[in-house]
């Protein structure tokens, strides 16, 4: 079995500093590691193929002292390393990074690939999707388990929602996003440090993977990093403690009924009591919301927040918000989401699509974004809504992916999800 396994180099996190004068990361003087997932997946493809055969090559982008995470890999048991470095490369975001890694690993013809779930850094988990999506390949994300059957050619991976636990089969060749619990950690001791420097680490050039180097790096890049800013929250917490408990929930409800609880939100509120038409808007060129289940069919609340951000974006921008529904039985949703604040709602109702599964939803996604043409298209930062939204991000065959560049100001850290 050829296993890739993608690691990124990251400073060590504890001793990054937020500069709140120059809005920046403080990166100088901070030592680097490699992200602790692709360590744990380093050790899990060395372990699979002890097993059952076959090699592990450990592959970055990155710059020249990314070596050193590459020989940390090759001391833990992979055959071979490959450096991607060219100041071409330069200012990436996920998804330039994402296709100088897919055209290195399409030259590599892989059974399995794995990466980390995400990076400790940036933490946004699109690199892995967007790298399966460019090579046309399955996905699973959120692993925390691993196994393979030789004799069906078969992985099994226990993947973590945010419902509990599923067990997805996929046979190779299949990208594997990979967490806690694929291996035990591992740590090279001095010796296989030492051996490991000895050997060799293979360069490749933005030429190398291909004559266009305006596909890699800034040049690349639809999206890019506008302004960093640390984040407070205004909310005050209230705190209701009297002894009995019937009074703190008289304080709590009336505290509700009096931020409109039963009569609608502020400004939506008035702007609905002075009759204004919520309605008919264009259907197209809106700003859509999908509108997330859980296991039991019920719709996730991070689902009314994204409609209440959509709604602001729409009121600035004079257009509609829809709800995208994916599922099967998703009908009897639709008044809640009108209700919540949806102008339209666009379902796709079917039982092969009753529970999530990436390549069916990005499939149905892609078709209505093709036939519906959205301005802007909202999804939660849930394990199923990273994993259906890097997908989507990394059109195949659209070349330099995005209808343009779009800024991305985070409020959060280095990345917002
Ligand atoms: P995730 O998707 O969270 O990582 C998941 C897994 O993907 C990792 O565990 C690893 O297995 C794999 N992976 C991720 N990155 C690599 C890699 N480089 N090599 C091999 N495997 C990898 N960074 C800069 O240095 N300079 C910039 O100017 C810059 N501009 C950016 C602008 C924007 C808008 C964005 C969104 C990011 C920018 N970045 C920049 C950060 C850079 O894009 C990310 O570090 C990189 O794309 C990886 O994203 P991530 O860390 O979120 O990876």
């Amino acid at each position: 079995m050829k296993i890739a396994v993608c690691i990124k180099q990251i400073p060590v996190i504890a001793r990054v500093r937020f500069d709140p004068e120059t809005r920046t990361i403080v990166r100088e003087g901070v030592p680097l590691e490699v992200n602790s997932y692709d360590l744990l997946a380093v050790t899990a493809a060395v372990e699979l193929v002890k097993e059952h055969g076959g090699e592990v090559t450990a592959i970055t982008m990155g710059p020249p002292q990314a070596r050193d995470a590459l020989t940390q890999c090759l001391a833990l048991g992979a055959d071979h390393a490959v450096l991607l470095t060219d100041r071409a490369f330069a200012g990436a975001d996920t998804l330039a990074t994402a296709r100088a890694l897919a055209l290195a690993l399409a030259r590599g013809e892989y059974d399995l690939i794995l990466c980390g779930k995400h990076s400790l850094d940036a933490e946004t988990g699109q690199v892995g999707p967007e790298v399966a999506e460019l090579l046309a390949m399955p996905q699973v994300t959120s692993v925390s388990g691993l196994g393979f059957d030789a004799a069906r050619n078969v992985v099994t991976a226990r993947r973590d929602t945010d419902d509990g636990i599923e067990t997805v089969e996929a046979p190779l060749p299949v990208l594997l996003a990979c967490g806690d619990g694929i291996a035990e950690e591992a740590w090279p001791g001095p010796e296989q440090l030492e051996a490991a420097k000895a050997k060799p680490i293979e360069e490749v050039t933005a030429t190398d993977l291909s004559q266009d180097t305006s596909i890699f790096g800034f040049a690349g890049s639809p999206t890019w990093v506008d302004a960093i800013e640390s984040f407070e929250s205004a909310r005050q917490p209230e705190v209701y403690d009297d002894e009995d408990v019937w009074t703190n929930v008289r304080r709590l409800v009336d505290a509700l009924e009096a931020r409109g609880l039963f009569t609608g939100w502020g400004a939506e509120a008035e702007g609905e009591k002075a009759g204004q038409a919520r309605f008919p808007k264009n259907p197209y060129d809106a700003i859509w919301v999908i509108a997330e289940q859980d296991a039991q069919g019920a719709l996730r609340p991070v689902t009314y927040e994204l409609l209440g951000v959509a709604g602001k974006l729409a009121a600035e921008s004079d257009r509609a918000v829809a709800a995208v529904l994916i599922g099967h039985g998703v009908e009897r949703h639709v008044d809640e989401l009108a209700a919540h604040g949806a102008d339209l709602v666009f379902t796709a109702d079917h039982p092969g699509l009753a529970s999530y599964a990436t390549l069916p939803y990005t499939r149905v996604l892609a078709d209505a974004i093709a036939t519906r043409r959205p301005f802007a298209l909202l999804l939660p930062a849930t394990v199923n809504g990273r994993d259906l939204a890097a997908r989507r991000a990394a059109p195949r065959g659209r070349g330099r992916a995005g209808a343009g560049r779009a800024h991305a100001r985070n409020t959060q850290g280095p990345r917002g999800a």
